[in-house]
């Protein structure tokens, strides 16, 4: 069967907010055209350099840092471990001196205004987020290649089919829920066993068991980090960070020092419904909250969407006696298949599909990992993915402003209480009478896309960013 290669760890990427196809996106097209530039031995030829974003990304690229990470990408930095902290003033160095140095070994000048050109009214046929770098070399000879950023943090250049990275053969190739339902029917595995088994051909598997559990570390670091940090966002709209208020609430005003601590006196709490509600809404605004800061955060299976998964995971923690790390590398698994499997026969694109591409990817991607870590079978991990997307079906994307801030943060406490009924819908139920199958749900989802308006993908020229007026301060 030919089919695309896709690990967790293209999934679960490690990276930086706000948005995985406008800043990550973005960023790794950089360090790809510098990997190029390499190979070819000239980037101590490069006199000048120019950036041309297209389509979405130029519509909503200012509000997505698009400007910021291509810099930072351009400087040859790595978005999995550059110091968050370090963003601004960077920026601001590029900025004042109007250099910059490429690959982190060769000045050019730079002015990131003029060098940096956001075509909004122009857009290549392959995909809306689109960019080319354009460099001159000493000998007035000039090199142009286009970039496509598709959603998720996943980039191709123009004339790729696929993530060039990816050419491996797996032993359960998986294209369709239909053909992970055969591998765990044909092999008695449970589908975190099926996906555990792909990934040891890109690795051995006690080095995948460390990678997830560091990919939960990050997930939940940002998850505390965001329930103890104080402010408003940036970007001018001026919104203020919530998580915070209702995590001292839910506390009663106690201080914790550390993650396992905090989690033990959550956990000490009870389980009263509004008080379990109040705690993943909390989870999943604190991780957009600090996505929407210029944060590090794991795709899952975007920014945008980032804290769904780790609002699902953490409530299982909490509430669900799943503090257990097989439990969570279990959980992980099953996710990410499911993730695949949708950007495999739709897209996790918000320029392609609307928000149902990303809070619905991941309500359904954490509604399917759910069901596995309670016990569910196979079929019920698909059934439960496939509610959770049944009714996310349409939705656009509409951030006001071109921020990822409303109504993506609330919207992520929305997938992650959906997927909690999926699951339980799931669990109660018999999937040998479910009317519709997750590969149906899927391509409605890209039939969706396609008749969606294009103005609900991504460029805020819709919805609730064109009716709700804002007044933009500086930032
Ligand atoms: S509305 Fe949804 S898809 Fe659009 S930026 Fe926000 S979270 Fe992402």
């Amino acid at each position: 069967m030919s089919h695309e290669a896709i690990s967790i760890f293209d999934m679960f990427k490690i990276g930086v907010g706000p948005s995985s196809s406008h800043t990550l996106g973005p960023w790794k097209a950089a360090l790809r055209f510098l990997q190029s530039l390499e190979q070819k031995g000239i980037i101590q030829q490069v006199q000048s350099i120019e950036v041309l974003l297209y389509g979405s990304l130029a519509k909503t690229g200012i509000g997505h840092g698009t400007d910021v990470a291509i810099q930072l990408g351009l400087s040859g930095e790595n978005p999995e471990t550059f110091d968050v902290n370090n963003i601004q003033p960077k920026i601001n160095d590029i900025k004042l001196m109007n250099k910059l140095m490429l690959n982190g070994k060769h000045e050019v000048d730079f002015n990131p205004q003029e060098d940096i050109e956001f075509l909004f009214s122009e857009s290549l046929p392959f995909h809306p987020n689109a960019l080319t770098f354009l460099v001159h070399l000493q000998d007035d000879e000039a090199i142009a290649e286009t970039y496509y950023s598709i959603g998720g943090g996943f980039v191709i250049k123009e004339g790729e089919t696929s993530n060039e990275d990816n050419e491996v053969v797996l032993p359960f190739p998986i294209n369709t829920a239909e053909n992970l339902l055969h591998w765990c029917m044909k092999t008695g595995m449970s589908i975190s066993e099926v996906v555990m088994e792909n990934e040891t051909s890109w690795r051995p598997e006690i080095i995948t068991r460390e990678k997830v559990l560091n990919t939960w570390r990050v997930m939940k670091e940002c998850i505390y980090r965001g329930c103890h940090t104080a402010g408003n966002l940036p970007g001018g709209l001026n919104v203020k960070r919530r998580a915070i208020d209702l995590n001292k609430k839910l506390i009663n005003g106690r201080p914790y020092l550390d993650y396992d601590n905090w989690v033990n006196a959550i956990t000490s709490g009870g389980k009263d419904f509004t008080y379990i509600l109040d705690w993943v809404s909390c989870f999943a605004l604190a991780v957009n909250e600090e996505n929407a800061s210029f944060g590090r955060v794991v795709t899952a299976p975007t920014n945008g969407a980032a804290g769904v998964i780790p609002a699902v995971l953490q409530y299982y923690i909490c509430f669900c006696n799943g503090k257990n790390e097989e439990k969570i590398i279990q959980f992980l698994l099953t996710a990410s298949e499911v993730g695949s499997i949708f950007k495999k026969g739709a897209t996790i694109s918000a320029a392609m599909g609307g928000c149902q591409a990303e809070i619905g990817v991941s309500s359904a991607m954490a509604a399917a990992a759910l069901t596995e870590c309670m016990g569910g079978t196979q079929r019920q991990v698909l059934m439960a993915a496939e509610i959770a997307m049944e009714h996310h079906l349409g939705l656009t994307c509409d951030p006001i402003a071109g921020l990822v801030q409303i109504p993506c943060i609330e919207r992520n406490t929305m997938g992650a209480i959906k997927a909690i009924t999926a699951c339980q819908l799931a669990l109660q139920s018999k999937p040998d009478f479910a009317k519709v199958s997750l590969d149906a749900v899927i391509k409605t989802m890209w039939d969706t896309a396609l008749d969606m308006n294009s103005k609900y993908k991504e460029t805020a020229d819709g919805g609730l960013a064109v009716n709700i007026p804002i007044s933009l301060s500086e930032c």
